[in-house]
């Protein structure tokens, strides 16, 4: 048995366990102080009620023998499926049934969908980027170009006709920038799409972040995307999921390469290596798109993006430089002074017991950057911007 040599040779993430590391060494020698943590990735509000009771509902019919299930349906209950058409409906995006798929995130999709793409495809990723995409490549062996976000472009890179790719990833609003492409920009990258015979891989999963209306929040707003475009996304930051998962991903039957619906080839993937979410969670997820269920998932973003504002109002009194916030949960800021990342995220640490994400660990681009969240309870950002 040989090992996968590009699994071997990926590098390690250290990102998170060396803040970790680094926090800890911070409180054993300054006692325990309260460390304040503007890094975080994860939600901190519970589940909407609507969600408990549907979930609870669930639970209860799989105790009584009428109503108890076994395996569901392949590509995900048809009543969510049909609840994820409803709401695309709300923004003028027609789609069948047979082209949601239901799963348990998407960091799980984002990764498998890779199974149908050949491994000699070159991938083109933003720098800085969220860096399951580059790993996943990685361990395939493919080659990656990438396209760079930097103070100019707002961190909003855009098709370089000089570049040939056949993958594209996309993710708007983004993680790690919290940077929002307009409708104009996404044109431009459905364009260069369909001349090259690409596929975008279009990552919406912060899509209910956004603020302004006139923004789009799915890719199948953009003329022609149906016919290069697959989109995933998450009820994981939207509705508070990333402990309960479930994502769903959009594949076009307009879809085609090489003669191949994409759309019949994802659906012959999942079947034989994915065998579903839970139903318990899949009437949770239902709850999500209920006019109820939408209303009480709003409170909870509008209590992130308020977050967002009081960090972006403090930074913009302290003349510091930063995309983001306004329609996303991100915001990327420059560091002060021309530190490092890491110099940056030393300093904010021993002097204001505050910790975020050096933007470097988003790649090389990210260098000189750091990411702020607003998913840490109000209490905790008061605090930590007063320390700023
Ligand atoms: N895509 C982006 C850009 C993310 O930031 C995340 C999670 O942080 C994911 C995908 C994965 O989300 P999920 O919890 O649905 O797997």
């Amino acid at each position: 048995m040989r090992i996968n040599e590009h699994v071997l040779n990926l590098e390690s993430s250290y990102l998170f366990s060396l803040i970790g590391q680094k926090v800890n060494k911070h409180k054993l020698e300054r006692g325990n102080q309260n460390v304040l943590n503007l890094g975080i990735g994860d939600v901190t509000l519970p589940l909407a009620p609507v969600v408990v009771e549907a979930m609870a509902n669930a639970v209860a019919e799989m105790g009584a023998p009428d109503s108890f299930r076994g395996y569901g349906d392949e590509q995900g209950y048809l009543f969510l499926r049909q609840a994820v058409c409803g709401y695309y409906r709300k923004k003028n995006v027609e789609l069948s049934e047979q082209e949601i798929f239901i799963g348990d995130g998407a960091k799980s999709d984002l990764g498998n969908i890779l199974d149908l793409f050949s491994k000699d495809n070159t991938v083109l990723i933003s720098d800085p980027t969220y860096p399951v995409y580059v790993d996943t490549n990685k361990m395939d062996g493919r080659n990656i170009v990438y396209v760079e976000g930097t103070v100019e472009n707002h961190f909003l890179p855009l098709p370089d006709r000089n570049l040939q790719a056949d993958i594209i990833y996309l993710c708007s609003p983004n993680n790690p920038t919290g940077a929002v492409y307009t409708k104009e920009q996404l044109q431009m990258w459905v364009d260069y799409a369909l001349d090259n015979s690409a596929i975008i891989l279009f990552d919406s999963c912060y899509e209910r972040f956004i603020q302004n209306r006139d923004l789009p929040t799915s890719i199948y707003e953009i003329n022609g995307a149906k016919e290069c475009a697959i989109e995933f996304c998450s009820l994981s930051k939207t509705a508070g999921f990333t402990g309960v998962r479930c994502g769903y991903t959009i594949v076009p039957k307009e879809l085609i390469r090489d003669g191949a619906s994409l759309n019949a080839l994802w659906l012959r993937r999942q079947s034989t290596k994915f065998n579903g979410v839970s139903y318990i969670t899949q009437r949770g997820a239902a709850a999500v798109f209920s006019d109820q269920g939408l209303l009480q998932t709003e409170e909870n973003i509008q209590y992130y993006m308020e977050n967002a504002r009081l960090i972006t109002q403090r930074l913009d009194s302290l003349g510091i430089w930063y995309v983001g916030g306004v329609n996303a949960p991100y915001v990327w800021m420059k560091c002060p002074d021309d530190m490092t990342s890491w110099e940056y995220f030393d300093h904010l640490l021993s002097s204001a017991h505050v910790i975020g994400t050096p933007g470097s660990g988003f790649g090389s681009k990210g260098e000189g950057f750091f990411r702020l969240t607003s998913f840490a309870r109000r209490r905790d950002i008061i605090a930590a911007l007063e320390r700023f």
